[in-house]
């Protein structure tokens, strides 16, 4: 607390992201980052960055990443909004789209940035629960008096994938608001509602590269959308920061999202690895909700998952875990990583 911070600060809540301890090496398994390098262009592409060419500042319209992602995404360049991490796409598009003085809908369960987002805002979260499953219940969403609406498909922590004809019906239900869909995990697989971007103008479909194109560290997410909502997000930007993408973030991110094999390549590994992990983890006494993403949220019906957390921690594996909140109190969530950093978790597991 200081004298010089004004009320907002005072008020403010901010986000807490996983441990990324430097004291030793640990297994990560608990911020969801890919176990698998980037992918060998996408270096390849950085590395001819590093050049005299940084005295220069970098697109400020990212127009090579926007082109990149329009082609793979079958849609017009002026459908494509790029980011610093979809951490600030999701921070412009709240600020935007958001602020306007009713409130937002988004589950009760999920991804716990947005709850700061609305904070910083001054928007007033009006929370609609998971079912007994962790399912969203579309109808749920009818009839809201609402300022938008944010589905995370498939949802974090939960892991769990909504079909593609339930996101339709919560766009039909709120025609005049925009309903974001925040896809972080989607190509781990889930079905993306950006085939629905041209029939539905209040529809904005969020990514990023962090997870399943294994580059979190260089900070790039995207927004896809009609051409309107993706104008508003431009002025936006251009009031705030200008230059969000640095040189070589922009040539990697490029690479990264034109090798689609590759992206196909460590997708399916992770996938084949989740199927796996599930079926150790259920010998071992662990319930696990179906995942359609690169982890786990796995409860114990005999164990404390604080406990689970703490000794695994203690034997040099990281895992999420939440804190005692209601619902989600007793449960872990697993990132997939290798092979053999899953056989290490299953064996300390076993010891305990
Ligand atoms: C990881 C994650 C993000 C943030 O991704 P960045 O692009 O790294 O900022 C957004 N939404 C959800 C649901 C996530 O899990």
């Amino acid at each position: 607390m200081s004298r010089f911070w004004t009320d907002k600060i005072a008020s403010l809540d901010p986000y807490v992201p996983g441990e990324q301890p430097q004291d030793k090496k640990y297994i990560k398994l608990n911020t969801n980052e890919s176990p698998y390098s980037p992918s060998p262009k996408a270096l390849e592409a950085m590395a001819a960055e590093v050049s005299e060419r940084l005295r220069l500042y970098p697109d400020p319209n990212g127009v090579t990443l926007k082109n990149a992602l329009a082609k793979s995404y079958q849609l017009e360049a002026n459908q494509v909004f790029v980011g610093n991490g979809s951490d600030e796409v999701l921070a412009l598009a709240f600020m935007g789209y958001f602020a306007g003085g009713k409130p937002l809908a988004f589950a009760d369960i999920t991804y716990s940035f947005y709850k700061v987002y609305a904070g910083l805002y001054s928007i007033e979260p009006k929370l609609i629960p998971l079912n007994d499953h962790f399912d969203i219940v579309p109808t749920d969403y009818e009839n809201l008096d609402v300022s938008g609406v944010v589905v995370t498909n498939p949802n974090a922590p939960t892991g769990k994938a909504l079909p593609l004809s339930d996101i339709e019906t919560i766009l039909k239900a709120n025609p005049d608001v925009v309903v974001l869909v925040d896809e972080a995990y989607v190509d781990f697989g889930a079905q993306s509602a950006v085939s629905l971007i041209n029939q539905y103008p209040n529809l904005l479909v969020v990514q990023t590269l962090s997870k399943s194109r294994a580059l979190a560290g260089i900070r790039v997410g995207y927004a896809l959308g009609h051409p309107d909502l993706i104008e508003g997000l431009e002025r936006l930007k251009n009031s705030f920061n200008s230059y969000p993408i640095d040189r070589i973030a922009l040539a990697g991110a490029t690479a990264a999202v034109q090798d689609e094999m590759y992206l196909k390549e460590i997708c399916d590994k992770t996938i084949a690895t989740r199927e796996q992990s599930v079926k150790e983890l259920e010998a071992l006494g662990f319930s696990i909700v179906p995942s359609a993403t690169n982890f786990i949220f796995a409860t114990h019906p005999d164990k404390d998952a604080e406990q689970i957390y703490l000794a695994l921690k203690e034997q040099g594996i990281l895992v999420r875990y939440f804190g005692k909140k209601p619902r989600i109190g007793n449960y872990l969530r697993i990132t997939i990583g290798t092979d053999e950093e899953m056989s290490a978790l299953t064996a300390a597991l076993k010891t305990l």
